[in-house]
């Protein structure tokens, strides 16, 4: 089976905004065992469109298309699939009730041009958009598939895990089951690398290594006639990946995030932490709050972004800033301490760092970032160097901070006797 993808947009066809659709639905596709020849963007424009479809039609059996769903005047996919599949546009009843209750849960009244969301071509299957008011749309005529997916990736990427994909595995032969190892502390290369052999002679299963800020996910897919023998494929993969790896594998399970994990590890350990940041400005804070349950194991959190609430909130000596700067192992390491003291919490993370786009020097250039972790007292410091713009950098060093507080708990053994 060929599959193709259109992105539909003049937004990404001038460069306004980045295909990521694109590369998602491109590794989806390629670990469903699907190969993938052609991929074009295409712009809000009806005559042009309908050509894409039509020829991508012809040498493809399946084409997905995202974007262009909406309300408006300029979002034609619909209308343009369904004139080159000959389908007529019919109001869909559990389309617009799903449009009415989208609105009446954030309290707003849906605009006219709302219920054009709800037409669907005739004889289709609708899929919900939980995320959104435009639904999505699959279509089969003479054995060849139509896909449209809305374009706003919140609503793309939920939409093709839970509708698409087992659609689109059903026209493979068998089944598909993946696993994802999620691997932290680790960069994407060093990871390749590690598995480069193994990377080299896959074909069933087969291994996507796909990078995360601060995170490497390799996902392992094996397909066959059923689901056993599938997961019996699978099986000895993930287990030569996790042995390869180690403790730097925090889950095989998808929907386990970095955070999730870390507050497992606190939970598990009956521990509790706190936090002090300075340029992730409550970023780790945020992400672990973000754990349901966390309550149990989480303290405090303070944002001590001037050099006077380092010293006043967490006594960090003046010298000490002077001598050093604010971003320096040592201050990362008094902050953590300081944090210790006051929240006497078991495990506390301070963040310092420069995320820029100015103040580097030759000595601390933008990137740098200090991050301490206290647990019982004993504190690390590391020093980590991250690129990219100031909203990645920031990313960066919360996601390492997440990661130095999970090593740092495994590796203080005394803990695991603990009651
Ligand atoms: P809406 O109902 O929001 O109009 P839509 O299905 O009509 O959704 P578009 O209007 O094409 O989709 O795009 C809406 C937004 O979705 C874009 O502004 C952009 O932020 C995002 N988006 C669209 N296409 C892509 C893409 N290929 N890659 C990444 N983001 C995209
Ligand atoms: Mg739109």
């Amino acid at each position: 089976m060929v599959v193709e993808l259109i992105s539909v947009g003049t937004e990404i066809l001038l460069g306004n905004i980045v295909n990521t659709n694109a590369a998602y639905l491109a590794e989806q596709v390629a670990a469903l065992g699907l190969s993938c020849y052609y991929q074009s963007v295409i712009g809000d424009n009806e005559a042009r469109l309908c050509e894409g479809i039509r020829t991508a039609l012809s040498r493809s059996d399946i084409v997905i298309l995202s974007g262009g769903l909406g309300p408006t005047q300029d979002d034609l996919t619909k209308e343009c699939a369904a004139k080159v599949l000959g389908k007529e546009l019919i109001m869909d009843a559990h389309s617009k009730e799903m449009i009415e209750a989208f609105f009446a849960k954030r309290d707003k009244k849906p605009t006219e041009n709302n219920w054009k969301q709800a037409m669907v071509p005739k004889e289709c299957i609708v899929l919900d958009n939980p995320n959104g008011t435009a639904p999505g749309i699959i279509m089969e005529e003479n054995g060849k598939t139509v896909i449209l997916l809305p374009g706003p990736p919140n609503e793309l990427i939920p939409m093709f895990e839970t509708s698409v994909m087992p659609h689109l595995a059903q026209k493979t032969d068998g089944v598909i089951v993946s696993k994802t190892v999620k691997i932290c502390g680790m960069g994407e290369s060093s990871v390749e690398t590690m598995i480069e052999d193994m990377l080299e002679r896959q074909v069933n299963p087969t291994i996507a290594p796909y990078a995360k800020t601060g995170e490497v996910h390799l996902r392992v897919t094996a397909k066959a006639v059923d689901d056993k023998t599938a997961k019996k494929l699978l099986k000895p993969v993930v287990k030569e990946l996790k042995s390869r790896f180690e403790t730097n594998v925090y889950t095989t399970e998808d929907a386990t995030t970095l955070e999730q994990a870390v507050v497992d590890l606190l939970l598990d350990r009956k521990l509790t932490v706190s936090t002090v940041e300075s340029c992730t400005g409550g970023m780790l804070a945020a992400r672990l709050i973000n754990v349901a349950g966390v309550s149990e194991v989480f303290k405090m959190g303070h944002i001590t972004y001037s050099n006077k609430a380092k010293r006043k909130i967490l006594g960090v000596k003046r010298s000490t800033l002077d001598k050093y700067t604010a971003v320096s192992a040592e201050v990362a390491h008094d902050m953590a301490k300081g944090l210790s003291s006051i929240s006497k919490a078991d495990v506390a993370v301070s963040v310092t760092g420069l995320a820029g786009p100015d103040g580097g020097t030759k000595e601390t250039p933008v990137g740098t970032v200090f991050i301490g972790c206290s647990v019982n007292g004993n504190v690390t410091v590391q020093r980590y160097q991250f690129s990219g713009n100031r909203a990645k950098i920031r990313e960066s060093a919360v996601a390492a901070a997440l990661t130095l507080m999970r090593s740092c708990i495994l590796a203080d053994y005394s803990l695991t006797f603990r009651n």
